[in-house]
């Protein structure tokens, strides 16, 4: 997906580029269709006219329509997108395509004039970018070309090498810090903490490099106090390059995003955050001397 007019992701007027794929597995992902590396298919079942042309294009015998209902067996599913291309109305839809790195940058592009009004510019997000990350290089690259502000927002989990490469064409990373303890990290991410945090020590590293960190707020995983404290001190060790601490409180805004893909929301029974918990969290970090600020 390519987002223009982005305000959340960056300084300014942005175009957010979603490259699909991601190594993690976070149980409140808000963004179950960008998992998946290839493209896939989204239904909207309000919009279905049971016409039944879907029924037909598909090889896999995944799709019929019963008493008035269309119904997918996803498990049969192997995504050769051709309902996707015959339905007429829109019920079901792919979710991803591919392009080039041309096509790419053709449609930044189209915004600069925004960009400059604004101090905006291009973010890469996913999914998780470093994924595809000779893509994502190639575009930082001809994005800087540009003259264009690059934003990367990653959860930090790919080898050094590679992630030292894209920072050489990125102004500022939006970093997520999830949790700073491995066993609880990986028990809701699928995946430890060591490399992410010594990503960002060296990060810090990176002279041209601005850090703002992301921190998402999830009960009965990372709304503790002590959990906050933490970070906070952690944070302190990597200033100044750390310019902010974002908290991103949970929502349940990609739910029915999981049922639409074909996957089960894995923490559907945690509750969302309140206001007031968030004002509390954002006080205790400033209070640190941090500059901190509520996402999305
Ligand atoms: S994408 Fe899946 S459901 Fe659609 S036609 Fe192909 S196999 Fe069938
Ligand atoms: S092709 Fe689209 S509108 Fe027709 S039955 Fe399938 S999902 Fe519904």
């Amino acid at each position: 997906n390519i987002q223009r007019f982005s305000i959340h992701d960056g300084p300014g007027i942005r175009t957010t580029v979603f490259l699909k794929g991601c190594s993690l597995r976070c149980g409140w992902c808000s963004n179950p269709e960008s998992i998946r590396l290839s493209p896939e298919i989204i239904t909207r079942d309000i919009k279905c006219i049971r016409c039944g042309k879907c029924v037909e294009a598909c090889s896999q015998q995944a799709i019929t329509v019963v008493e008035n209902t269309r119904i997918i067996q996803w498990e049969k599913c192997n995504y050769c997108m051709k309902c996707a291309e015959v339905c007429p109305s829109g019920a079901i839809e792919a979710v991803g395509r591919y392009m080039t790195v041309a096509e790419v940058i053709d449609t930044v592009g189209r915004d600069a004039s925004y960009y400059r009004r604004t101090n905006g510019g291009m973010t890469l997000s996913g999914g998780e970018p470093l994924v595809q990350w000779q893509f994502a290089l190639k575009l930082l690259q001809e994005a800087k070309k540009r003259g264009f502000h690059t934003t990367l927002d990653t959860s930090g989990y790919a080898d050094w090498e590679v992630l030292d490469k894209v920072l050489n064409y990125t102004d500022l990373v939006l970093y997520d810090v999830k949790h700073l303890d491995s066993a609880r990290h990986q028990e809701a991410t699928g995946v430890p903490n060591e490399r992410i945090l010594d990503n960002l020590r060296k990060t810090v590293s990176k002279p041209k490099t601005k850090i703002w960190v992301r921190h998402p707020v999830i009960p009965q995983f990372s709304d503790s106090e002590e959990e906050l404290e933490e970070l906070c001190k952690f944070i302190l060790t990597l200033e100044p390059s750390v310019e902010k601490i974002s908290l991103l409180p949970y929502h349940k805004f990609g739910e029915l995003k999981y049922a639409a893909t074909g996957k089960v929301y894995p923490w559907k029974e945690i509750p969302t955050i309140s206001d007031e918990q968030i004002e509390e969290f954002k006080k205790l970090v400033e209070s640190h001397g941090l500059k901190v600020d509520v996402g999305r």
